[in-house]
């Protein structure tokens, strides 16, 4: 392999913040909001594309996944719920969850469609922009960030670069909600790598005499223990994806392209009724990197009691389990001041199917910026400052709670 040496230069301090939340996916929209709740003054979110949503609006994974456990009990509340209500502010394309908006008995909940909803991507991502302008934070679009620098096992700034060119960002506290745990590798904190690998996905939008239908080309595999023996996993191509290289990501993007043409034309060619109307801006990859924190989240866990914990998820994949999220599965045994927000977060391969989708962000985005405005140093909070301040926002902490909650 050949090198060459990057010329070394002093860059320029431009701002300094209390949180930078790095990545405008849900978790990084949540814990923004969160931090400046919190109490945070300069409270900045960094988005390398030009929208806010990340997945769930660029990459047209359009589906908010269940707030509920699919047996009549809403168990994620605060923030998972508002966004998802922000979701349907103008309307929505379906699964409406009628029965969660008005008065309806958990038994009647229970037999109906779960608390979830398809929204419109490009009406929600306008909105997510308008509520953070709202409510004083500041937005980069454009801007990656390539590298940190850290003292005494402190991020101390982030380089970002963009149209300006490479300069650095002062901060308090990180919260890392690039998706794929980039300022966890950058900083040097612990990560670990998605073993399976993940499938080629091309979700996009087409209409057709007039309807306009999200087509889910590459669904989430089934979980290895609901395979029966020998059973065949149908994927686009044979092709897997670790989502952390470079070039990779790019030959993924084409391959992905590439089907979504052969899709939409076997309906036909473009016509009067018929087009192909959005692909995706980003990658669609579901597992790729994350922090190996301080705990992982457990597939086994289902209604365990976690003394910790800072908000509840269920399943989207089947009816009745729920987990309690321990703070600890946010932050790593490094780096003091890094926390990390949705699919970054750290769960066990069996885990991380379940808690990757969108309540989830929301649910930890929301801890992770209420902690990042309270702390630079995650180990060292007092969670029950944190857990306080999270019921005070409407969030439930444990499952035994929610018989207190109509
Ligand atoms: C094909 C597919 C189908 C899915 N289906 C569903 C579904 O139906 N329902 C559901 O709830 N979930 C679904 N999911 C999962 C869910 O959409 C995502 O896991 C979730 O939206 C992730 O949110 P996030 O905020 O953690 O990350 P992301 O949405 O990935 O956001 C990360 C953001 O960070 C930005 N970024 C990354 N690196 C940097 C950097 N270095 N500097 C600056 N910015 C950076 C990215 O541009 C991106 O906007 C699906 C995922 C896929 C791929």
């Amino acid at each position: 392999m050949k090198y060459i040496t990057e010329p070394s230069k002093r860059l320029e301090l431009k701002h300094e913040y209390d949180v930078i939340a790095v990545g405008g996916g849900i978790a990084g929209v949540a814990a923004a909001l969160a931090a400046k709740r919190a109490g945070a003054e300069r409270v900045l979110l960094i988005e390398k594309m030009f929208g806010l949503g990340g997945l769930a609006t660029l990459g047209l994974v359009t589906i908010y996944l269940p707030i509920c456990d699919g047996m009549g009990r809403q168990v994620s509340f605060g923030l998972a719920e508002e966004l998802l209500k922000l979701s349907m502010k103008h309307g929505i394309e379906s699964r409406n969850p009628v029965h969660w908006l008005s008065d309806y008995s958990a038994s009647e909940r229970a037999s109906a469609e779960r608390y979830q909803v398809q929204y419109n991507a490009a009406v929600y991502t306008i909105l997510l922009e308008q509520k953070l302008r709202e409510e004083g934070i500041d937005i980069l679009y454009g801007t990656s960030v390539c590298e940190v620098s850290v003292e005494n096992d402190k991020i101390n700034a982030l380089i970002v670069e963009n149209k300006s060119g490479r300069y650095a960002l002062g901060v308090k506290s990180v919260v890392d909600c690039s998706g794929d745990a980039d300022i966890c590798k950058f900083a040097g904190e612990e990560t670990a790598l998605y073993s399976e690998k993940n499938v080629l996905a091309a979700w996009y939008y087409a209409t057709k005499d007039g309807v306009y239908t999200l087509k889910q080309l590459g669904y989430a595999e089934k979980e290895k223990s609901d395979r029966a023996e020998g059973e065949e996993v149908k994927t686009l191509v044979r092709e897997r994806f670790t989502g952390v290289d470079g070039e990779e990501i790019s030959h993924m993007m084409e391959l992905s392209h590439e089907q979504t043409l052969i899709d939409f034309l076997q309906k036909g060619d473009i016509s009067d009724n018929h087009a192909l109307a959005t692909i995706s801006s980003i990658p669609q990859l579901r597992m790729t990197r994350r922090i190996k924190g301080v705990l992982d989240l457990d597939i086994n866990d289902d209604k365990v009691y976690k003394e910790t914990s800072i908000g509840m998820i269920s399943n989207w994949r089947k009816r009745g389990p729920v987990y309690e999220v321990p703070f600890e599965t946010l932050y790593g045994k490094k780096i003091k001041n890094l926390i990390t927000a949705g699919r970054c977060m750290s769960a066990a391969d069996n885990m991380w199917e379940i808690s990757r989708v969108i309540p989830c962000c929301a649910v930890t985005g929301e801890a992770a910026g209420a902690a990042a405005a309270m702390s630079d140093d995650f180990a060292a909070l007092s969670v029950e400052k944190l857990q306080n301040h999270l019921v005070k926002n409407g969030v439930v902490l444990h499952w035994d709670d929610l018989m207190d909650v109509k």
